[in-house]
C-alpha cells in the first residue's frame, strides 16, 4: 500500500531531477519553443516541496491535490496548468484514504492523464507530454510496476523526436518541430522517473 509519505517521497524526487535537469529541459524548449521549460517546472517544483513542508498534508490524494494547486500557481506556461490538473485530478481520484493500493493509484493516474488530454486536446502522437504519461499508465496497467513504467515513459518521450508537434508552441513550427525531442515529454519521463525512486 502506498501512503501519504510515497507521495511526498515522488514530489521530492521529481523536484529534485527537475531541479538537476532543469538546464537540459530548457534546452529543449529552446530549438521548439521558448527556451522555459526547465525554469517554469523548477519554480513549480520548488513551491511544490515548500507547500508540502509548511503543510503537511496526511493522505495521498491531499499530497497530490495540493502539489497540483502550487503548480498551477506558479508556473508560467502551458505546462503549469496541465501539470497541475494531471496531479490535482489524480488525487481527487484518490479520494481521502490514508493509503492506497498500486492499482488505485494507476487507475486514478489514468483518470489524471484523460484530463489532461480533454484540457489540452492532445492525443497520443502530437508529441507531447501525453506521449510520455500514456505508456508509463500503460505499464502500469500491465502491472509492470513503477521502474518499467519510468522506462516506458523514457522510451515514449525519446520517441518524439521523429514527430511533427500538434499541439502547444512546437506545433507553430510545423514540419521543422521535426528531429527534436519534446521538452513536456522529457519532465513527464522525470515524473514517472521519481515514481520509481520513492518506490526504492
Ligand atoms: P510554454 O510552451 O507555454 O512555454 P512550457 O515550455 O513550460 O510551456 O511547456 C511546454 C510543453 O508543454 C511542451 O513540450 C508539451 O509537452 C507540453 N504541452 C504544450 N501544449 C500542450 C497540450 N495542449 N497538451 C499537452 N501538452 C502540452
Ligand atoms: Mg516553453
Ligand atoms: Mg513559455
Amino acid at each position: 500500500m502506498l501512503d501519504a509519505d510515497h507521495f511526498r517521497r515522488w514530489m521530492t524526487a521529481t523536484a529534485a531531477s527537475v531541479d538537476r535537469e532543469a538546464e537540459r529541459l530548457t534546452a529543449l524548449d529552446s530549438p521548439i519553443g521558448d527556451a522555459d521549460h526547465g525554469s517554469n517546472l523548477r519554480r513549480g517544483f520548488r513551491a511544490v516541496t515548500a507547500a508540502l513542508e509548511k503543510e503537511a498534508p496526511d493522505t495521498p490524494g491531499a499530497v497530490l491535490v495540493l502539489a497540483g494547486r502550487q503548480l498551477i500557481s506558479t508556473v508560467g506556461g502551458a505546462s503549469g496548468p496541465l501539470y497541475g490538473t494531471l496531479l490535482r485530478r489524480t488525487g481527487k481520484a484518490l479520494g481521502d484514504a490514508a493509503e492506497v493500493s498500486e492499482e488505485q493509484f494507476t487507475q486514478a493516474l489514468r483518470t489524471g492523464v484523460d484530463a489532461v488530454m480533454q484540457l489540452g486536446g492532445a492525443a497520443p502522437g502530437d508529441k507531447t507530454m501525453i506521449d510520455a504519461l500514456v505508456p508509463a499508465v500503460d505499464a502500469l496497467d500491465a502491472g509492470l510496476g513503477f521502474g518499467a513504467a519510468a522506462t516506458a515513459a523514457e522510451q515514449g518521450a525519446e520517441a518524439t523526436t521523429p514527430l511533427q508537434a500538434r499541439k502547444g508552441r512546437a506545433s507553430y513550427l510545423g514540419e521543422r518541430s521535426i528531429g527534436h525531442q519534446d521538452p513536456g515529454a522529457t519532465s513527464a519521463a522525470l515524473l514517472v522517473a521519481g515514481l520509481a525512486e520513492a518506490g526504492a
